[in-house]
């Protein structure tokens, strides 16, 4: 059973919807490009779970703290017996450890996978503890890309290697009794502590001014988009969408790239590019948002 769904993080929000409306800088590109990669993986692993038989509860993304740590976990699996912990690689190509240290083939850096989970896993322990949780916890970095390969892979690191996944998912099958209410406790404890925002988020440099203005395609992401009556055409996919979810869909974007300004109708009609009528604007601002401050000077959350 899922307790919590995977998302795109904050960041890949972001940068996901800049990537549409701006040039990101080569810096911001390398980093979106990454975390989308990242999030294709974690999905890819999400779809082998789904197939397991074993009663379980499945935690997606969580942003814990704990004594002034702040800790990711990508995956939490919570089973009878234990819980597991897992960090997710969607890393291609041939890679290797020197001492304890982590490379890209030929000789290219990368930040250790396994002194991520060192980080998080004493942080994640004490606070099941604090907690009154005592269930053992396991932590594993699963590599899913099955175009990884590691050289002087040892033995007995909490590695899972793309050919081991299989193991893996019948080890946990083994697990076969039913999960009680001290584990949906703790699930539910867990998604409770969960931190809305990364305090240590990158936010882009960017100006209103430098943002395209209009409507995105929610099919293929281009601009291409048509208003007739009630409905948004793409001329570039045929995708279809309802006006009121498109202009919803518009009004947070807004708000997801500048936070620090108000959303008015005139505000709206600009960043629309004037595609969508000041009626419908105002009419969709009202149903779904909060109309604030006096009647000349209101605006909407
Ligand atoms: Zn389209």
């Amino acid at each position: 059973m899922i307790y919590k769904q995977r998302e795109m993080t904050g960041e890949l929000r972001l940068l996901h919807a800049l990537d549409r409306r701006l040039t990101l800088s080569p810096k911001d590109r390398k980093n979106y490009l990454h975390l989308l990669k990242g999030l294709k993986g974690e999905r890819r692993f999400d779809k082998l779970l789904n197939n397991l038989k074993c009663d379980h509860i499945q935690i997606h993304d969580l942003l814990l703290e704990h004594n002034g740590t702040v800790f990711q976990i990508d995956t939490l699996l919570i089973t009878k017996e234990k819980v597991f912990v897992y960090e997710v690689k969607n890393y291609q190509g041939e890679f290797f450890f020197d001492q304890e240290r982590f490379f890209k083939v030929p000789r290219q850096e990368i930040m250790n996978p396994l002194h991520q989970i060192g980080r998080s896993a004493p942080a994640l322990t004490q606070l099941l503890r604090k907690h009154g949780y005592n269930l053992p916890i396991q932590f594993h970095v699963v590599f899913v890309n099955p175009e990884f390969t590691l050289f002087h892979a040892e033995q007995n690191t909490p590695i899972i290697l793309p050919t081991q996944i299989s193991d893996h998912l019948r080890m946990l099958n083994g697990f076969g009794s039913k999960l009680n209410q001290t584990h949906k406790h703790l699930a539910e404890k867990l998604i409770e502590l969960h931190l809305k925002e990364s305090p240590y988020q990158n936010r882009p440099e960017y100006e209103y001014d430098e943002v395209k203005k209009g409507v995105v395609c929610g099919g293929c992401g281009l601009m291409a988009v048509e208003v007739k009556g009630r409905k948004v055409y793409c001329k570039h996919c045929n995708w279809v969408e309802n006006l009121n979810t498109a202009t919803v869909g518009l009004i947070k974007e807004y708000q997801l790239l500048f936070p620090d300004k108000k959303v008015t109708v005139s505000a709206i009609d600009d960043w629309c590019d004037s595609l969508i009528s000041l009626k419908s604007i105002s009419r969709i601002l009202g149903q779904h948002f909060t109309r604030k401050g006096n009647l000349r000077w209101s605006y909407y959350e």
